[in-house]
């Protein structure tokens, strides 16, 4: 039996506990709250905020492997640990140049891959060669589109400097993108890459909406995609699953936007829809064991975040049950005693018996017309 730490214990922790019980593995959690999604389905638990490396380091004491949840953590003060022996998976090389947004795009780059255009904002602006709308971005503790400002003009601009103050922050263009896509990839010890079918997403006011499945684009696409997961992944040494966030826009072309050292959103109809989900894959790659099958074991999928619209305590329990009763469906709730505007309580994947993405959209607008009473 493998114990493995995750720092975080929110609902990507509580999905890797629901894979651990079928691998021979258990979780121990570092998180703040006793009511934070993965404690009760964790094995044992360390009440203490994530970027606590003294909890880490006790969290190490009882585990094999430690991972994470997020990428808000403490790289300087887990360094000491690495060195003398913990075990990070993914390793904090990996990771280092990924937790910043502005040194991510240069890590990009430095690769060859495709990135919108971006400078770093510090000191004087020179916005000569640069277009309206921009976008300005947090380099750091951004998520959800929280920290992300799409800006129509300079007086929009002039405002969220300002209200951003000293917080580093970069500038980015703007992408007229057609869809957006993603895809999650994960890499053995052995250094084996499996990425899974890409996907495309949707998001409303910069905070992912659904996930179509499989994305409806060319081969030619999917396999510009698959190699830049593997080219991120293999120089990286990654060992674990990331999520790769994509621009496509109407010409063809593709943009990364983002990476996620870890398990992604845009992931989790791979619970229902996938041989192995992101979860056990992580797991597994994690704790050395064979890599699964990352194939579709079905035709097409929709994943239908269900967001909080109300300030409540609320569990929602009948509409829930009315999601449920959607054919194909299966709903996930994360147990947050708190709902408010945005948050994210729990989601929904409908298998289909086709790929069509008219159909997924039906469906999707069917499970928001419950969930919003719209
Ligand atoms: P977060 O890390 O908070 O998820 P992102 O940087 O991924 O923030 O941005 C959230 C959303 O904002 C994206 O999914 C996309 O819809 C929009 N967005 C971000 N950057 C750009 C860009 N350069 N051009 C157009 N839209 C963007």
């Amino acid at each position: 039996m493998k114990r493995v730490g995750v720092i975080g214990g929110g609902q990507l922790a509580w999905m890797m506990a629901g894979a651990a019980k079928c691998l021979d593995t258990e979780l121990v959690v570092q998180t703040p709250n006793k009511s934070d999604p993965a404690v009760a389905d964790a094995a044992d638990v360390i009440l203490a905020p994530i970027d606590n490396a003294a909890a880490t380091a006790q969290l190490a004491d009882r585990c094999d492997v430690i991972t994470f949840e997020n990428e808000f953590i403490n790289l300087e003060a887990l360094k000491p640990m690495a060195t003398e022996g913990v075990c990070f998976r993914p390793g904090l090389e990996s990771l280092a140049p990924l937790l910043d947004k502005y040194d991510q795009r240069c890590y990009l780059q430095r690769l060859g891959l495709p990135v919108p255009k971006f400078i770093p904002l510090n000191g004087k602006l020179d916005l000569q060669n640069w277009s309206f709308p921009v976008v300005v971005k947090a380099r750091r503790h951004g998520y959800d589109g929280q920290g992300t400002f799409i800006l129509k003009d300079r007086q929009a601009l002039g405002l969220t400097l300002q209200q951003l103050g000293q917080t580093p922050a970069l500038l980015e263009e703007f992408i007229p993108f057609e869809r957006e896509l993603a895809a999650i990839a994960a890499r053995s010890v052995a250094g084996e890459v499996v990425v899974y079918p890409v996907v495309e997403t949707q998001q409303e006011d910069r905070v992912c909406r659904r996930v179509l499945v499989p994305a409806q684009i060319t081969i030619a696409v999917r396999e510009r995609i698959e190699a830049i997961a593997r080219t991120l992944l293999e120089s990286l040494e990654v060992v674990g699953v990331f999520g790769i966030e994509l621009f496509l826009t109407s010409s063809g072309k593709l943009l990364v936007n983002e990476i996620a050292p870890r398990t992604h959103n845009s992931g989790h109809f791979t619970l229902d829809a996938c041989v192995t989900s992101q979860f056990e894959q992580h797991l597994r790659t994690i704790c050395q064991l064979p890599v699964g099958n990352p194939a579709l074991n079905c035709t097409g999928a929709v994943m239908i975040n269900l967001l909080g619209y109300e300030v409540a305590t609320g569990d929602y329990f009948v509409k829930r049950q009315k999601l449920a009763a959607i054919p194909g469906s299966r709903v996930y709730w994360y147990g947050k005693t708190q709902s408010r505007p945005g948050r994210k309580l729990g989601h929904v994947t409908v298998l289909l018996d086709t790929p069509n993405r008219d159909e997924a959209l039906a469906i999707a607008q069917k499970v928001e017309s419950i969930w919003y009473n719209s």
